[in-house]
């Protein structure tokens, strides 16, 4: 299991840790977002004071509303994993995807894809996978998180695969950048000058998870099926272009596509024929992928 330093106070991030708290007034109105996260949970909350109960954590995964202090209404929003891929938990092949030591691009593609595939046989989510590892000294490579497309389970269009692993990564390191380049971040960067974080993808990220990829701080970027795999089963990858992928290279972001294509647009062949394309649009397109 890779390192981290993200340990705080009586908190410890394999249990809770928080890992974000931002306020602004907008119109009176103050907004607060914070994050509670294992490695497998992060919690959003928005509250309209600052009173709060960190008790009422039901686990299950979904939108609720709750009461807190006076009356007041909180909102929140966790995304989890599923069973079989939280560490935890993990099993049907994936109980050691954390300890493993990744030598090639394929290695940990192969990761990605069998993510997106057991995410559609365990009806846990949409068929795209994806997973950050750590580039270590000597070149191997270590896995920090994984995501999954969890739209439809969590009610939330956000949750692509590549969003998932992003802020389950940035959870684990308490961090809102994954880039370890000297001055980016300041203070309050916790990854350390030096350490390097790469995003594995099943599919190429539709035009949020481009830019999710582009904030999130990582190094590099390695996709598997195209955008034109994504839309041939009717998801709709938004307004994503060469530009998006030459942007991300002046930005520092070393780029490699089609790594395991066959394998991978063959889950989504697969998932055409028998799953669920959301939010397709009346013009037969859908309005969501990843
Ligand atoms: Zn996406």
């Amino acid at each position: 299991m890779p390192s981290s330093s993200a340990s705080s106070g009586y908190y410890h991030w394999t249990t809770v840790a928080i890992i974000a708290s931002l306020a602004a007034a907008t119109g009176g109105v103050v907004v607060i977002a914070s994050a509670i996260a294992s490695r497998r949970r992060l919690r959003l909350r928005r509250r309209d004071d600052e009173h709060d109960d960190d008790d009422d954590d039901d686990g299950d995964g979904t939108r609720n509303d709750r009461v807190g202090v006076g009356g007041t209404t909180t909102k929140v929003v966790e995304i989890t994993l599923p069973e079989w891929a939280d560490e935890t938990s993990a099993h049907d092949g994936f109980s050691d995807m954390y300890a493993r030591r990744y030598e090639s691009d394929e290695e940990m593609m192969s990761l990605a894809i069998r993510i997106s595939e057991h995410n559609v046989t365990m009806g846990t989510g949409g068929p795209f996978g994806a997973c950050i590892f750590e580039r270590k000294d000597g070149g191997h490579c270590e896995l920090i998180s994984v995501g999954m497309n969890r739209v439809v389970p969590l009610r939330n269009s956000t949750l692509h695969g590549e969003m998932v692993a992003i802020q389950l990564a940035q959870a684990r390191l308490n961090t809102f950048t994954l880039s370890g380049v000297d001055g980016i971040g300041g203070d309050d960067n916790n990854v350390g000058v030096g350490r390097k974080f790469e995003l594995f993808t099943s599919c190429e990220p539709c035009a949020m998870c481009l830019g999710g990829t582009l904030w999130s701080g990582v190094s590099r970027l390695v996709c598997a099926a195209t955008k034109h795999d994504a839309q041939s089963i009717g998801f709709d990858e938004g307004p994503v272009s060469e530009g998006s992928y030459e942007h991300l290279e002046n930005a520092g972001v070393e780029v490699r596509r089609n790594v395991m294509r066959d394998e991978a647009a063959g889950v989504l062949r697969r998932y055409g024929e028998i799953g669920l394309i959301y939010n397709r649009c009346p013009s037969g397109v859908s309005a969501s992928g990843g």
